[in-house]
């Protein structure tokens, strides 16, 4: 596929739609071109990053229920390019039954989609690398990953660059990049759409 050549990276996102949600990966879109995944846990931001990456403050839904869907849901960022909202992790209110029906499909999801490029992980800056985040990055590690340390407005300078110095000495050695971000100050999003740019250039 031809790389796209916008001027700017906010360009390169500002025409991406939703274009739906898949509880099964039958439902999924065609597995052609290139797809990016947003993974973490509830109320991390990850919506909100989707969001500001993409300049539409309502093409993700930010939610205040922990994880309140199941589904995966696409957006196209250009024909055969696409972001992947995975559901966040933390699934407190969920049957097990329907966690392990749950875990059998995403596992599928990633052991079989070709055009998955790297993955975007979301963790709180102010208590980075939980016991879950840490279970994520080791699941997608065999993907390029792209960290985003969310809410950095909320630490002062030096906490926050402590954090990343923190998470990038814990992440080292692999396709693992870190940054801070924040969807209130702005801060973070041209590194973040760059980054995401990239790898869907890549396609
Ligand atoms: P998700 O569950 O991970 O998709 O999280 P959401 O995007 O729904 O955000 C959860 C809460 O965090 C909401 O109340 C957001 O307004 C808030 N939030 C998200 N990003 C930021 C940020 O960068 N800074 C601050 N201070 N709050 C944020």
């Amino acid at each position: 596929m031809e790389p796209l050549r916008p001027k700017t990276p906010e360009n390169f996102f500002r025409a991406t739609r939703y274009i739906g949600c898949a509880t099964k990966p039958r439902a999924c879109p065609d597995d052609e071109g290139g797809e990016v995944v947003f993974a973490g846990r509830s109320n991390t931001g990850k919506s909100s990053a989707i969001n500001a990456i993409c300049g539409h403050r309502g093409l993700a839904r930010t939610s205040k229920t922990p994880g309140r869907t199941r589904a995966i849901h696409f957006f196209e960022v250009a024909p055969g390019r696409r972001i992947v909202d995975l559901p966040g992790y933390g699934y407190a209110r969920v049957a097990a039954g329907v966690r392990q029906d749950w875990a059998v499909w995403i596992t599928r999801y990633f052991e079989t989609r070709l055009s998955l490029r790297g993955a975007v992980v979301v963790m709180d800056a102010r208590r980075p690398l939980t016991t879950q985040d840490e279970q994520a990055v080791d699941y997608l590690r065999n993907l390029p990953l792209h960290v985003l340390l969310t809410k950095s407005d909320k630490l002062k300078r030096a906490e926050a660059d402590a954090a990343l110095r923190e998470v990038r000495r814990a992440l080292s050695g692999g396709a693992v990049s870190v940054q801070t971000f924040s969807t209130l100050k702005k801060q973070g999003l041209d590194e973040a759409r760059t980054k995401l740019a990239g790898w869907l250039n890549t396609a």
